[in-house]
């Protein structure tokens, strides 16, 4: 067993009652100051620092010396399929159309080893920077997936105990109603996923496709996880079709749907009244704040003769969906970080503290601070069903991110504050994969 002293413990991620505020304690700090026993692979008990008289006998003790102690983060919303294929498939214009374009034919290369190799490195990477799950959409049609899934297959029971990988069923309605469905629920039977996911798209047979897709989940025992709404378009309401959908078929797995974008550009009374709806269904949200405000709002002057595309244009619109009226509602709100050098977005590292970070200054989360941790910790924990996880509380895994800075504005100051991890009883070793290591890979 090995008992740490002093760990600043954000309020969102410790368990009733040290959850709550102390008295005095200054509101831009919300975090209490705590120790916390290991116990194995996991954490055996969780008190306020100098109040442990009664605390087991600990072999090893260390005194954090109070500084700020999150639990192993939650990476919600990923494409391990697509990652790392920018080098050969870079999305210059960073056009949404173009992007998915790109990705479609670059999809060619695709094998269970390509794919391996580029989600293999994502991995290390994310464990690196902390993270203890990750949750992936992989693209399912008649042209891509069978490598794809094999390759998580793969990881999945590699990084079982270190990073707990989810995988998503991620397929085109058009493809699905298009004659693809049986292929794709095979698929999805044969490696055990998560969830189906899927992009609806607003169309007059929207609740029938909704409804189906809800039936072929069932029939696999598993919730869905969809893109939705994925635009400025205020005709685009594939969540409230959904939560309609969710409560006309009484569907009984977990739902959660990312992105959420055109809700900000409903009138408010409509937007209240999707809220509502998508708390009725106990729908979970999932937020993409680094990639809407990557591909968002991006707009383009006139197209000069024999150009492509038109000068690009300062973006006026971020593309957030209503975080703060979710989380107001009662509604699970997550954030994820979505797309990494892939066609869509030519960056990102799968760190979740730069998903946290950015988060709060994207979305305001400043002004729910005490809440804001929620939306890498007990917020993804709770869309991914994994019980402990996010939490710093008996039970939960022992994982934990210990910073060098001992306040929350601190770290929101200096994102790149030395962080050290908790693995088991011990401290980890965190390498960080090199860029180089992708020069070795074969060339397309
Ligand atoms: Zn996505």
């Amino acid at each position: 067993m090995h008992l740490l002293r002093r760990a600043r413990i954000p309020l969102a991620c410790l368990p009733a009652p040290l959850n709550r505020a102390k008295e005095g304690s200054p509101p831009l700090e919300p975090w209490r100051e705590c120790d916390v026993l290991l116990d194995g692979d996991k954490v055996a008990s969780v008190r306020e620092s100098g109040t442990g008289a009664g605390d087991a006998p600990a072999t090893r003790v260390t005194d954090l010396g109070g500084v700020l102690v999150f639990p192993g983060l939650l990476e919600v919303h990923t494409h391990l399929d697509k990652c790392h294929t920018w080098d050969r498939a870079p999305g210059v214009h960073s056009d949404f159309w173009e992007s998915l374009g790109l990705l479609h034919a670059d999809s060619v290369l695709w094998t269970e080893e390509d794919v391996y190799r580029r989600a293999e490195f994502a991995m290390r990477t994310t464990w690196a920077h902390g993270t203890r799950a990750l949750r992936t959409h992989i693209d399912t049609n008649f042209r891509t997936g069978v490598g794809s899934l094999a390759a998580m297959s793969r990881l999945r029971a590699e990084w079982a105990g270190r990073v707990e990988l989810q995988v998503v069923s991620l397929f085109a309605f058009k493809d699905f109603f298009g004659g693809a469905a049986d292929h794709i629920v095979a698929l999805a039977a044969k490696h055990k996923v998560n969830a189906m996911g899927g992009f609806p798209q607003p169309n007059p047979d929207l609740p029938r496709q909704l409804d189906s897709i809800m039936a072929a989940a069932r029939e696999l025992g598993i919730g869905l996880d969809l893109h939705v709404d994925e635009s400025d378009l205020v005709a685009a309401e594939c969540l409230r079709a959904t939560a309609e959908a969710v409560l006309r078929n009484q569907f009984p797995y977990p739902v959660a749907c990312g992105h959420n974008c055109s809700l900000s550009v409903q009138s408010p009374e409509r937007a209240r009244e999707t809220i509502a709806l998508v708390k009725e269904a106990g729908i979970g949200i999932i937020s993409l704040p680094l990639t809407n405000l990557h591909l968002q709002g991006r707009a383009r002057g006139p197209v000069a003769p024999g150009a492509k595309f038109g000068a690009p244009r300062t973006p006026q619109w971020r593309g957030l969906t209503l975080i703060h009226e979710f989380v107001e509602a009662g509604v699970t709100v997550a954030c994820g970080g979505d797309n990494v050098r892939d066609a869509f977005i030519g960056w990102g590292d799968f760190d979740m503290v730069e998903v946290y970070v950015e988060s709060v200054r994207l979305a305001h989360l400043d002004t729910r601070l005490a809440f804001s941790p929620a939306v890498v910790t007990t917020g993804p924990a709770a869309i991914m069903g994994l019980p402990g996880f996010g939490l710093v509380a008996p039970g939960s895994p022992a994982d934990l991110v210990v910073f060098e800075a001992r306040k929350l504005y601190s770290l929101l100051a200096r994102p790149s504050t030395p962080r050290r991890f908790v693995h088991g009883e011990e401290f980890r070793e965190a390498l960080l994969p090199s860029f180089d290591e992708m020069d070795a890979w074969p060339k397309a």
